[in-house]
Formats: structure tokens, sequence, C-alpha cells
């Protein structure tokens, strides 16, 4: 069944609510939290009507699926496409032209690529590195789970940083999945302290940001100190299958 306006203004209002009070907890505010609508797998339809009701920031897994979406889109003011999927390489392209922010710059290859495409298009992006904080494999990003990976992660992070046309802005996870959130938490608090530690290292980058939370567990994310959380299921309903 297709998603109307009524339930999608119903699930919007439930979790804005959701978002206040979980920001409050942290002396913060809803407007702190910025919800990025995680569109993966939704007909157009669904984003229409997200859009309608106000939403701004859509979250895609896939470059590609961007610039046809973007443009059914092109008369609501002031969308903000966000890319939180892995990237492949070759994709670099598409990114640099049809998205405004990246969460997921998870290898200084991927990075080299995107900052060589923005600069043939003279543009500048705000991204996000991702982390795996977890050691799972099945998760994208650096290896940050403990102490011992940090040495390569330096390296990394002294060749990436001097990418002129990448403005990096904070962190991004994807914790593995529990039924239960409180079990989430020390991998949302995991990053957090490496977002601290990192500021400290390098005080002239802005890393303020912090992507983390999904419908499972935004929760838990926003009292940890997120910034940004990707929410898809919580505001569509189940994700239709393709
Ligand atoms: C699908 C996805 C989400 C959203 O998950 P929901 O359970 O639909 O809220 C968030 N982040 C990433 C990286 C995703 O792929």
């Amino acid at each position: 069944m297709a998603l109307s306006d009524e339930q999608f203004q119903k699930n919007h209002q439930i979790l804005l609510a959701r978002i206040e009070k979980a920001a409050l907890s942290t002396s913060r505010t809803g407007k702190d939290v910025t919800l990025v609508a995680v569109s993966k797998k939704q007909p157009l339809d669904a984003l229409l009507c997200a859009a309608r009701n106000g939403i701004k920031t859509f979250g895609e897994n896939y470059p590609e699926e961007v610039p046809p979406k973007r443009a059914e889109l092109r008369d609501f003011a002031a969308i903000q496409w966000h890319m939180i999927g892995h990237i492949q390489s070759r994709k670099a392209n598409i990114v640099a032209e049809a998205i405004d922010w990246v969460h997921s710059i998870d290898s200084l290859a991927l990075a080299m690529r995107l900052n060589r495409a923005l600069q043939e298009r003279g543009r500048i992006m705000p991204v996000l590195l991702e982390m795996n904080v977890s050691s799972e494999e099945s998760k994208g990003g650096w290896a940050a789970w403990d102490s011992t990976h940090l040495e390569s992660l330096w390296t990394d992070l002294d060749a990436l940083l001097s990418c002129a046309n990448l403005h990096v802005r904070g962190l991004m996870t994807m914790p593995p999945l529990f039924d239960d959130p409180e079990a989430v938490r020390p991998y949302f608090h995991r990053l957090a302290a490496l977002r601290d530690a990192l500021a400290v290292k390098y005080p002239a980058i802005d890393w303020s940001e912090l992507s983390m939370g999904t419908s499972a567990d935004f929760e838990v994310a926003i009292q940890e100190g997120a910034t940004m959380v990707r929410i898809g299921q919580a505001l569509f309903g189940p994700r239709p299958p393709r």
C-alpha cells in the first residue's frame, strides 16, 4: 500500500518528538539534530510525499539513483542529498555532480578519487569519515575499534586532510545490529571519543558532526552526541521488497 500523507505526517511527528526528547536529555534541542530521511528502496511516490511534508534531507545508498530522484524533486526548494552507503571509486564523478554531503568516505583511495572529481568541477564537498568501531567485517570504514589501528589512521588522515576539495566535518559509523539499543551504546560512545581525540590531534579541522543512529537506535545515538540521525523505516514504514 502506498504511503499516505496522513501516515507520513504521523510517523514524522512521532519521530520529531522522540528526537526532541532525546536531545533535551543532552542539553540540546531537536534543532541540533539533523534528520536524514533514508529513502533507499522507496518508490518515488514516498519521496514526493516526504518532500511535500517538509523533509529537506534525503539519505541515499546508491549514487546512480540520485540524479533521477533529484530531477523529480526539483520543484521543492533546498533539498539536500546525502550519500550514506559505500561508494565505489568509479562512481566518484556521479557523487561529485549530484550529491550535497557524503557521510561514507571509507578509504583514502575514495577520498582522493572524489577530491579529483570535485576539483575538475570546482566544487567543495562537506564529508564525514566512516569509522568501523565494532571490528565486524561487514561494516565499512577505517578500523577504529581499538588503539592498535590508530597509527595507520593517522597516516591516511595526514593525506586525506590535504585534499583541498573535501571539507571534513566529522565522523560517521554503522554499528552492529542488536535487538536491544542499549547494546549499541558503547559503539556510539567510541565514535564520540574518537572524534574528541581527532579534535585534539587536528584542531584546525571542524569535527562537529557525528552521523550515527538508525530507526532502531537513534535515541541512544543522540544521547551519545549524534548530530545527524539516518532514519528510514521509522519514517517511511517497512522497506518494500524490490
Ligand atoms: C538503511 C540505512 C539506514 C537506515 O536504516 P533504517 O532501519 O531504515 O532506519 C541508516 N544508515 C545506513 C548506512 C543505511 O544503509
